[in-house]
């Protein structure tokens, strides 16, 4: 009998754990035991019901292109549970100068590919706009060493892009600043595009006129969520797994290199196992690994990982009626706010408040948010419930709100992470039986952590002799 250890049970661990018990299941000599160092599993999917509405403390959807997700939601029986964004009301506002201005018509990501509307939009300057039309003859350029997104995107639009679109773009994804963030592993299709087209104009238009030409039926919807909350994914993975391999409460404090395989210690007792995946944060994994491989250790400690807070508040029928239209707005840095965006849960995904309710999910994050988690419930919501008056207008109280804070739980691809990532798998290869899964490494949404969770699984079978030995190591 083989045994593999799983240490972290977010999305990433819960995903190894199931494509490990789909082949113990069928009869593979394989035992595993997933630790968790909290009393509950799924990391940072959390759902709450409240009043009748829906409220995601984390994740609250995934994007529908990236696959995985919604792949491990079918295993898990939740296909009926799939539910895609509102997308004809879709609509996105930035704050530019305290007023709320609509991203133009045509704009993929913070790329224009409808010259009208970006031209028509008050949301650029004159000079943007000639920039915007000067990038259509941008030469195609390889680019010889990675850049941060703003440099590339600066390049193309000017530095107002970069203030009003792709740095709060990305702060809503990443909590991160579009400066620090690398374009190769947070927007590669950008960095191919330039290298292929020059203009991202023009190459994204190609691509979405391909997209088009394939589509076969109605066009998929930009995001995916599960009806009754991001929870279920949790819940229904887990009624999946046996009790027994499940360890909850179990904090691993030390990880220990044996002739063969791994000494893995929670709390009192150590453990043998054959092979070890970490689906825990870079920097935990740091933590754990410092004493086999500094080397290593040091690599994982230097991917960075900001905080973040939901503040999620709930309102009566005439407020959704004076909310403007739209899924919520994102708010620049420069606008000198705490928050970095707000969504309009009740119109993205309908169903989830009643139709006389509003619920307004805001964001808290980036490089300075450690000073807000610090501050108690009602400092937080003081600040959101004034900026939203001062963003919409909005001063009514709240019928009720939820605060979540969630530290260190953002990675950040800074520049030079695939150069990392490479340095990581080179230094795996010396450490037989270890895996590596989770946000840090290529890919925060939770389609890709799903991904790597099972990636690691396979390489920890392959490293226990049970599976295909052409998996290699690689994070
Ligand atoms: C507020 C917020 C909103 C987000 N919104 C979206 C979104 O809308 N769409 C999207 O696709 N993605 C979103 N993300 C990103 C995505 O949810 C995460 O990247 C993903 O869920 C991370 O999963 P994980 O399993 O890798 O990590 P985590 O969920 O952080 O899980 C890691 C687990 O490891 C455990 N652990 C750590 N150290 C140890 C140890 N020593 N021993 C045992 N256990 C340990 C922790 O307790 C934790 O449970 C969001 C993230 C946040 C925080």
């Amino acid at each position: 009998m083989k045994r593999i250890a799983i240490v972290g049970g977010g999305i990433s661990g819960l995903s190894a754990a199931f494509t490990l018990e789909k082949q113990r299941s069928q009869g593979m000599p394989l035992e595993y035991a997933l630790f968790e160092s909290s009393p509950r599993l799924g990391g940072v999917l959390v759902t709450e019901l409240v009043e009748g509405c829906l409220i995601e403390a984390g994740p609250d959807s995934f994007l529908t292109e990236k696959p995985w997700a919604i792949e491990l939601c079918r295993q898990v029986g939740l296909s009926h549970q799939l539910i895609g964004s509102n997308d004809p009301d879709r609509k996105t506002y930035i704050l530019v100068k305290g007023r709320l201005v609509a991203i133009p018509d045509g704009l993929m990501f913070m790329v224009p590919t409808k010259i009208l509307p970006a031209i028509l939009s008050p949301l650029f300057s004159s000079r943007t706009k000639l920039r915007m039309a000067q990038e259509w003859f941008h030469p195609p350029r390889k680019a010889e060493h990675d850049e941060s997104v703003a440099e590339m995107v600066e390049r193309h639009y000017g530095a107002e892009m970069v203030d009003r679109l792709a740095d709060p773009l990305l702060s809503g994804v990443y909590g991160g600043e579009a400066g620090h963030l690398s374009v190769r592993a947070v927007l590669p299709r950008f960095a191919e595009m330039e290298a292929n087209y020059g203009s991202l104009g023009r190459a994204m238009l190609a691509a979405h006129k391909r997209t088009l030409k394939s589509a076969n039926g109605p066009a998929k919807p930009l995001f995916t969520s599960l009806k009754d909350g991001m929870q279920q994914m949790v819940d229904a993975v887990v009624a999946r797994l046996p009790d027994s391999s499940l360890k909850t409460s179990s904090v691993v404090q030390g990880l220990q290199r044996q002739d063969r395989g791994w000494l893995v210690s929670a709390g009192y007792a150590s453990d043998q196992f054959d092979a070890v995946i970490l689906a825990t944060p870079a920097q935990a994994a740091a933590r754990l690994l410092y004493p086999t491989s500094e080397q290593l250790a040091s690599e994982l400690a230097a991917i960075q990982y900001t905080s973040s807070i939901t503040v999620n508040l709930g309102y009566n029928q005439k407020v959704r009626a004076s909310l403007p239209p739209g899924f919520g707005f994102l708010v620049p840095r420069n606008e000198g706010k705490r928050m970095l965006a707000a969504t309009f849960v009740h119109n993205k995904f309908p169903h989830r408040a009643p139709p006389d309710r509003a619920l307004l999910r805001c964001f808290i994050g980036g490089t300075n948010c450690d000073r807000e988690l610090q501050l108690p419930d009602e400092a937080i919501l003081q600040t959101v419930r004034e900026e939203l008056r001062q963003i919409i207008g909005l001063s009514a109280e709240p019928l009720f709100t939820r605060i979540y804070r969630w530290k260190g739980a953002m990675a950040q691809y800074g520049v030079g992470h695939l150069e990392r990532l490479q340095r990581i798998d080179d230094l795996l290869t010396q450490l037989p039986g270890l895996a590596l899964a989770g946000n840090g490494y290529r890919g925060i949404g939770v389609p890709d952590c799903v991904r790597s969770g099972s990636e690691a699984a396979n390489r920890g079978l392959t490293a226990a002799g049970l599976g295909d030995s052409k998996v290699t190591a690689s994070v």
